[in-house]
């Protein structure tokens, strides 16, 4: 498994995937990837800080991935990325997390003195789809909701069940609503969730443009950071 990349394309950065406890919210439908999720601290932070050490500063740009939400991060593991930050002179910094943890974001806000861009896995701002299919736990009544916490939302496209029209609506809230988005095209894993191609398909027609919007990033598969 990769675990350090510099993005190269849109928006340069440098990319760690970090290993972390369990997901607290661990029950999306479709996600495998916390398989990657550790309970044994001292084995965490080994990896973690020798993944780390590949740090450069070359962007002056960080994300931190761990397959969870940051505040799944054992501290020692925390701390070590608040000081690569400040020896290589990082002057933004990415981290994902859940819903559940959006109360605690302003700490992180608070620790850093750069910009803190906090991702969401929202997947879709369908509130069946998102929460009876995917079961994503994302209970919210307006984008601004959410647009207060995070600056980037993740959507997912092209399972089965998901339609043209919420697609379209997704896209759309996107756009209007927040600075970043990252697409992930599904693609089929240990889960039962299936994959839709003729609606994936149909979406990199529909959406081509978004292609080359500099805010937008695309994923036609989940390691296209080059992590994972
Ligand atoms: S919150 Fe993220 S890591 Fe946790 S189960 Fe859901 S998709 Fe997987």
């Amino acid at each position: 498994m990769n675990r350090y990349n510099i993005i190269k394309n849109k928006n340069p950065r440098e990319i760690v995937l970090l290993k972390g406890a369990p997901c607290k919210w661990g029950i999306c439908s479709f996600c495998d990837y916390i398989d990657d999720n550790e309970k044994d601290i001292d084995i965490c932070n080994n990896i973690n800080l020798q993944v780390l050490s590949n740090i450069t500063g070359i962007t002056g740009q960080l994300e931190v991935i761990n397959s969870g939400s940051v505040f799944e991060l054992p501290s020692i593991t925390f701390n070590k990325i608040y000081e690569i930050v400040e020896e290589k002179n990082i002057n933004k910094i990415y981290f994902e997390s859940h819903w559940l943890y959006r109360e605690n974001l302003k700490k992180i806000h608070n620790i850093y003195n750069i910009p803190v861009i906090f991702k969401l896995g929202l997947e879709t701002f369908d509130e069946n789809f998102r929460n009876n299919i995917l079961k994503k736990g994302i209970v919210f009544d307006t984008p601004t909701q959410i647009s207060k916490y995070f600056q980037s939302i993740c959507l997912l496209i092209g399972i089965e069940g998901q339609t043209k029209d919420m697609i379209k609506n997704d896209i759309d809230i996107l756009l209007n609503n927040f600075p970043l988005g990252c697409i992930n095209i599904f693609n089929e894993n240990s889960t039962n969730i299936k994959r839709d191609i003729d609606l994936i398909n149909w979406f990199k027609k529909e959406f081509a443009f978004l292609y080359n919007l500099k805010n937008i990033e695309i994923l036609d598969h989940n390691t296209d950071f080059g992590v994972g």
